[in-house]
Order: structure tokens, then sequence, then C-alpha cells
């Protein structure tokens, strides 16, 4: 059996709030990754399964390994359909805020998001939540926001409306989160949930095969860069580290998701405890970090002390507004902090 891990009060609010809604907006956070995407659209099927008209909204683009999953192509973007976003939000009587804790995680959205009338409910995983939404379901423990959606249908009693394609998007949810079920997966109800999501006709390693077995020949030249040209390791510190501007990234024809998952190869390496990675954004001035750790090194703690950020115990990031020269100084002393 699946345990019971939402509260029985937040299970009734969250299905009074899908039983009473018409129209419906799923948002989710900037540079959306798996989880987001996955849980997402994993609700959007549901709710739509029920008769809800439902649009999905994310701040800025997603990567294109993730567009294989049904209806990924009619997911909107708020960057440029600015105003579109607005008539959606302000029709909507529902806004589900997923795998995000706070407005800020979605930039410019966040505000619209805020300010809408709509009842809003959070489902998400991350530490701290913003309570800025009527109904906030938040399980730090949970390996993914896709798992809590999971959750949330089959404690509600409503897995007959769960389609194919929503167990699909759980699943990939899931899987990414968890780095194909290698971390923040030790919980049995993990397994009892994929058992259900192979139960609805899920090819599991297909999905597995779409998400990873997708990427461009430009990532792969551009990792070999990264691992043979730029990686730094701090043996004495067991920390790793690697750089990349706009202009190495585009001599690999960089397109957004190239980059998904290279921070955590250097935690393959032998001694290595947390990996960091620094990459200039190709659409604002500003770079982008992402902090890996294993064991109990708070990765969380690094992102939120060095990079204005934050994020879970072993996965973590934030953004710096400096040159590269300055990021790699702020990198270092990081390498050196004990938490
Ligand atoms: P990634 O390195 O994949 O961009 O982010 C890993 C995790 O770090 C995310 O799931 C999120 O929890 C957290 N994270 C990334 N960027 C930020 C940020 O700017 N602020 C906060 N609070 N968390 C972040
Ligand atoms: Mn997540």
């Amino acid at each position: 059996m699946i345990t019971n891990k939402i509260s029985v009060g937040e299970l009734e609010a969250v299905k009074k709030l899908f039983d009473d809604c018409h129209n419906v907006v799923i948002v989710t956070h900037t540079s959306a990754d798996g989880d987001a995407i996955g849980s997402a659209l994993g609700l959007y099927e549901y709710l739509k399964k029920r008769g809800k008209s439902v649009k999905v909204v994310v701040p800025n683009y997603f990567p294109d390994f993730l567009r294989w999953m049904t209806d990924a192509d009619k997911i909107i973007s708020y960057n440029i359909h600015r105003k579109m976003v607005q008539t959606y939000v302000d029709y909507a009587d529902l806004i589900c805020v997923l795998d995000l804790n706070e407005p800020k995680r979605m930039e410019d959205l966040g505000d619209v998001v805020v300010k809408a009338r709509a009842k809003k409910v959070m489902i998400d995983h991350h530490l701290n939540p913003d309570c800025f939404c009527d109904v906030t379901v938040s399980y730090p423990s949970a390996s993914s926001a896709s798992e809590l959606v999971f959750r949330i249908i089959y404690g509600i009693g409503g897995l007959a409306h769960l389609t194919k394609a929503g167990a699909e998007d759980i699943y990939a949810g899931m899987c990414t989160d968890t780095g194909k079920f290698s971390f923040n997966s030790n919980d049995p109800d993990i397994f009892l949930i994929i058992a259900e999501l192979l139960k609805k006709g899920i090819d599991k390693d297909k999905i597995v095969r779409n998400i990873y077995n997708n990427f461009t020949e430009g990532r792969f030249k551009l990792l070999g860069y990264v691992l043979y040209e730029k990686l730094k390791v701090v043996a004495d510190k067991h920390a790793a580290y690697f750089s990349l501007t706009k202009d190495e990234l585009s001599r690999f024809n960089y397109i957004k998701g190239d980059m998904e998952g290279v921070v955590n190869m250097p935690l393959e390496i032998k001694g290595v405890r947390m990996s960091i990675s620094l990459r200039e954004d190709t659409e604002k001035p500003r770079i982008l970090v992402s902090v890996r750790s294993v064991d109990d090194f708070p990765a969380n703690k690094v992102a939120e002390v060095f990079f204005n950020g934050g994020g879970h115990l072993n996965a973590a990031g934030g953004m710096l507004y400096c040159s590269m020269a300055e990021a790699i100084e702020i990198t270092e002393k990081a390498i050196n902090y004990q938490p």
C-alpha cells in the first residue's frame, strides 16, 4: 500500500479546489526541468480528463529533450506570450504552482501569479515554502513535485482520471529529479508508485531513451571540452568546478538543455563531494550557478551563502551578477567553506 504522506486536511482542501474549478492555469519555475514539466503536464492530463479547461505556462524556454511529452507543444512561454498569459490568469479560478517554493522562482511571471484573484495551490518539495497560496502542499522529503502530484491524484481517489500520457509525465519527472532513481529515492513508496504508473501502460525504458538519448551532437563535443579543458579538481577540498562563457557555449552551437546533468559528472571522481558549474546565461547578463553534493554536505547552504540561491541538500543553484573571473574567485572561496 502507498502510505498517506500528504495530510488528510491538505488532500481534502486540494480535492475541493479541483472539484470546484473550471479554468485552471498550471505554472512552474524558470528554466523548467524534467520535474517541472513532468508534474505540470501530469496534472494537466488529470484535470483535462475531468473536463476542466487547463493551460500550462512556463516563465521561459524549456529544453528540447522534454518536448516528446504529449501536449508539450501546447505549453505557453510567458516571455513570448505575456498578454495571452495575463488573459488566461485573469479568467482562471485556480492556479496550480508546481515545483517551486517562492514567486521569485518564476521571475516576472511570479508577480502575475501573486496578483491573480484565482485560488492558488502550491505542490512542491523545496525547503521553506513561501506560503503565498491558499493551499500549500509542501513535502521536502518527496523525491519530486511529480511524486506529489501522483500522491494527490491517488489520495483523492482520482487514479481513474490519470491517463497514460499523464503517467508518462509523472514518471519522467520522478526519473529526472532522482537521477534515474539513483538519489533521493530510498522511499519504498516510489516503487509502488512506479508500479501504478506501469499499470497505466507506460514504457519506462522508452521514456528514459526519450529523455537521455536525445541530446545534440554539440552537447557531446561541449561535454568533451568541459571535462578535458575546463574542469578543475581541487582534490584536498574534495571539490570540482568548471566555468563556461557565452563565447565558449556558442562554439559548440549550444542550445538550452545541452548542459543538463553535466554538473553531476565530477561527483563520479573518487573523493569529490561537491561540484559547481558556472555558466553565462544566454538570455540575461548573469552567471547561472549549479551546485551538487553527496551525503550530508549541504549544496543548498553553499548556494545560499555564496551564490544568492538555495535548493535541496544535494542539488542547489543560484545566480551571480559579475564577471566570470570574479565568479571563479567566489567559487574558490565556496570550495573552502566548512558548514
Ligand atoms: P539547477 O542546478 O538544476 O538549476 O537547480 C537545482 C536545484 O537548485 C533546483 O531544483 C532548485 O531547487 C534550486 N535552485 C536553482 N537555482 C536557484 C535559485 O536561484 N534560487 C533558489 N532558491 N533555488 C535555486
Ligand atoms: Mn523538482
